[in-house]
């Protein structure tokens, strides 16, 4: 390649090789999706119809870029887990960011007639945040599922709380803020079952824990076609995941006895 006289600019570029051996996650988040929320007339305190574009958005990605191994997602936000042995981009952060986010935006604006049929999408349209996180150990990967979910929880409460006393007990937004302001989960579910007879455990699973999206995969052997680890000659190679069945759903457990089953290299 002939080198131009313009060629030492790209000395200018920084390094963003992530740590080696380290899971990768990349969270989005809908960005001003508080006004989104509010320009569409979506359900409150959830709308089913946005959960659901949310996760076909995200199996989508999932099905575009074959070293994700799990995702999981609730609200505006969701995680992609590249596997540690992932060597796509060689591990750049702003080329895996920035190519889940695009994919996502891409396929959340294609998919959004077939959940909002009726709503054509209108400037400003839907984009989306990004971050590339390192995390060395499985306990660290759980552990940060987990933060996410317990998140979702903490919101979820809020929210069907919040929207109870404005939309059944005819509360302004103010006066509810105020009414949930100091409050503990357990006055929360308190007003929310003696106010206004709800139970929220009976609050539906994808509110309440949201949604979960996994590859089973195992090490590529010598052999064309996927060949489970057991039945291999020699001990395959480990830098390879080999996708298999992908597969979403709502949450119906907590990450942390979910996510541990996950992470097996082997069926
Ligand atoms: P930012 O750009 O900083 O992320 P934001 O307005 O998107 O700002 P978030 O903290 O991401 O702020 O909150 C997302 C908002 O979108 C929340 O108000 C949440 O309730 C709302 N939202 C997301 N998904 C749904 C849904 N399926 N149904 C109803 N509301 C939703
Ligand atoms: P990568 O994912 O690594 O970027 P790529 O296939 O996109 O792979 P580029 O180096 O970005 O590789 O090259 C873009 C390709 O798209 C080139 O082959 C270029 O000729 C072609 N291309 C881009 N824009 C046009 C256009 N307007 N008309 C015809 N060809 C185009
Ligand atoms: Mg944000
Ligand atoms: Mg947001
Ligand atoms: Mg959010
Ligand atoms: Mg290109």
């Amino acid at each position: 390649m002939a080198n131009s006289r313009y060629e030492y600019v790209r000395s200018f570029e920084q390094p963003d090789v992530l740590l080696a051996n380290t899971w990768i996650v990349v969270r989005i988040d809908g960005r001003g999706f508080s006004k989104l929320t509010t320009k569409y007339k979506f359900a409150k305190p959830n709308d089913k119809r946005a959960l659901d574009l949310m996760n076909a958005a995200a199996e989508a990605v999932m099905k575009e870029l074959p070293d994700l191994v799990l995702a999981y997602g609730n609200s505006d936000e969701f995680s992609f887990v590249f596997h540690k042995d992932c060597v796509l981009f060689e591990r750049r952060a702003s080329k895996l960011t920035t190519t889940i986010v695009s994919t996502f935006t891409s396929y959340y604006t294609f998919l959004w007639q077939t959940y909002f049929p009726v709503l054509p999408l209108t400037p400003p349209l839907p984009s989306f945040d990004g971050r590339a996180v390192c995390y060395p150990s499985d306990q660290n990967l759980r552990d940060y599922m987990s933060w996410r979910q317990v998140d979702c929880h903490i919101n979820n409460l809020y929210n069907t709380s919040f929207w109870a006393l404005v939309q059944q007990g005819g509360m302004d937004h103010r006066a509810a803020e105020r009414e949930l302001s100091g409050t503990i989960s357990s006055d929360k579910n308190e007003i929310l079952f003696s106010r206004f007879g709800i139970n929220y455990n009976n609050e539906p699973e994808i509110f309440k824990k949201g949604s979960i999206l996994y590859r089973d995969f195992f090490p590529v052997s010598t052999q064309s076609s996927p060949t489970p680890p057991q039945a291999a000659q020699s001990p395959p190679p480990l830098s390879h995941p080999q996708p298999r069945k992908l597969t979403a759903r709502p949450m119906s457990q907590p990450i942390e006895r979910t996510v541990p089953d996950l992470l097996r290299d082997s069926p």
